[in-house]
Order: structure tokens, then sequence, then C-alpha cells
């Protein structure tokens, strides 16, 4: 069955998107200030001055955490990566929900939503099972 037409062009609208986006960055950035504990430091005073920014550039590879410090310029250059990767899941996303409604509409299946009842099913339900309830076991049946 051909695509819908508006399907195929929202289809088009997020390729052409995607076709336009820069590099991704994998992982999270996370900023931190902190106290490094030295009693006589600034960053023990009233009102503290905390030491930091610590830029925190988590993501996982082979499995684990890898964290890397950027800096200041580094973050501000790099933001953008990190943006587009933020974009590129949405894009994603509305690429499969798109295909999602599209199988849905081209093979004739009831969309559903979460939170209500499921359609009825296409295929009978099971039938009684016949062992059910077991027969008792004898005690000479049970392993000493
Ligand atoms: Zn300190």
């Amino acid at each position: 069955m051909p695509p819908d037409p508006s399907a195929d062009q929202a289809r088009a609208a997020i390729a052409a998107a995607l076709g336009q986006i820069g590099f991704c960055l994998p992982g999270s950035i996370t900023i931190r200030h902190a106290r490094c504990g030295k009693p006589r430091c600034a960053c023990a005073a009233d009102p503290p001055s905390l030491h930091g920014p610590y830029i925190q550039w988590t993501r996982t590879v082979h499995g684990k955490t890898v964290t890397r410090l950027l800096t200041p310029a580094q973050y501000q250059a790099y933001a953008p990566w990190f943006a587009n990767t933020r974009r590129l899941r949405e894009l994603a996303a509305e690429l499969q929900a798109l295909s999602l409604a599209e199988i849905a509409r081209a093979e004739g299946w009831a969309t559903i939503t979460p939170g209500t009842p499921a359609p009825p099913r296409t295929r009978p339900v099971r039938g009684p099972n016949p062992d059910y309830p077991k027969p008792p076991k004898t005690p000479g049946d049970q392993p000493a």
C-alpha cells in the first residue's frame, strides 16, 4: 500500500531536518560548584565562594561511565553538539511515532492508546487446561 501523502510529507520533513543536523555528542553535562573542605578556604566562608564551575561530561563507553572535565570555553563551543543530540532523539521519536501510525493505517490495525481497553482478540483464547486441577499426588510420588 502506498504511503499516505501527508504522512510521507511529514516523513520528508523529518528527513530534511535530520539532513541539516550537525555533530551530536553522547552523554550529559553536569555543572557543579564545590567546597574543598579546607577550613580557612574562601569556600568555607560565609557567604561561601565555591570552587568551580566544574563542567563534567559523562557518557558510557563499552558499558562503563566515563567522565571528562570541560573548560568553560570548551563547554561554550560544544554545547550545540549536545543540543543536536537532543534534537536527533526528538526527530527519531517523531519518525517512529509517524511510522507506527503509518503501519497501523496501512494494515488497518486499530491504534492502541495506553490506558484504554485492548481491542478484541483476533485469535480465540486458549480453552481450559484439561490437566488443571492436577490430580493429587500419592505420598509414594514424593522424593524422600
Ligand atoms: Zn576551598
